[in-house]
């Protein structure tokens, strides 16, 4: 497995959403294998379950807990239920996110809640519900925004809003912690082969060519890739990191 040479969360607890799939699955993987105990978090808790039961026959320590990330009680339960297994969070990673092509002029109030809910909130939710700890021994967090927090893109307002969100919600956490040994950053990956970007669809009667700049030359990424990028960041190595937005993104927003 990628890392396993590397050590760099030997005794550290990490919290990683939406891990039951695409990129937090390969993050709970890839941190797990260099060291830390992993608290795989999901709505999908049986996803989670997997991902940490593949982890423990890795040699790894992961638990699996149901959280809907956009539901404060539900986030709190879940990040003190970790906590109080595994040990003090000293990492987050928020992958949890959710995304559905529309014509603005048509997309329903409940999906537009949804997205900035889950995407946007619940990145906060969960910063706000693990700082506690990271405020008794330091730690960092790592946001997963998007090209599409970066640039504008047809029938993604939702998306394209709530990962613009996150991008400057990891600006402000960083520049509020700074001197409070807490590290704030956000990756913005382009295209990533995962589930995700299968459900994606463009919607009726809109031309396809309008989102082909969406597609880079390079062609797509790997959970894999991006989940090493976040553990540099997550890593003492990435120690002089904080409020930087990173991105792999093929070069889509050049
Ligand atoms: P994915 O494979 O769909 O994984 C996301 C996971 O989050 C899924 O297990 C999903 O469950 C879960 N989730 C959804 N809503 C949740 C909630 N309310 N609470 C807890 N967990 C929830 O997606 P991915 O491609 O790995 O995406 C990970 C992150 O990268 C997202 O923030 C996404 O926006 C971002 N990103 C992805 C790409 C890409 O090309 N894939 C590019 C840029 C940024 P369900 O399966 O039930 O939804």
């Amino acid at each position: 497995m990628p890392g396993e040479n590397l050590r760099r969360f030997e005794g550290r607890t990490a919290v990683v959403t939406g891990a039951g799939s695409g990129l937090g699955k390969a993050t709970a993987a890839r941190l797990a294998a260099e060291g830390a105990s992993v608290a795989c978090v999901d709505l999908v808790v049986d996803a989670a379950a997997e991902t940490a039961k593949e982890i423990g026959a890795a040699g790894g320590t992961a638990k699996a807990y149901r959280v809907d990330v956009s539901d404060p009680a539900s986030v709190r339960d879940g990040v003190s239920a970790a906590a109080q297994d595994l040990g003090r969070p000293s990492v987050l990673v928020n992958c949890a996110g959710i995304g559905k092509f529309a014509h603005s002029h048509e997309m329903p109030f409940e999906d537009w809640s949804r997205i900035i809910g889950v995407n946007l909130t619940g990145t906060f939710l969960m910063a706000q519900a693990v700082l506690p700890h990271m405020l008794e021994g330091g730690g960092n967090i790592v946001n997963i925004a998007s090209n599409a927090g970066l640039m504008g893109a047809p029938f993604s307002a939702a998306y394209c809003a709530s990962k613009g969100g996150v991008v400057n919600l990891t600006r402000a956490l960083a520049d509020e912690y700074l001197r409070k040994n807490v590290r704030v950053n956000a990756v913005a990956p382009g295209m990533i082969d995962t589930p995700l970007t299968n459900k994606f669809e463009v919607p009726a009667g809109a031309n396809p060519k309008a989102i082909a700049k969406l597609a880079s030359p390079l062609g797509v990424s790997s959970p894999a890739e991006v989940a090493a990028l976040v553990a540099f960041i997550a890593s003492d190595e990435g120690r002089y990191m904080t409020g930087s937005i990173v991105s792999i993104d093929g070069g889509l927003t050049i």
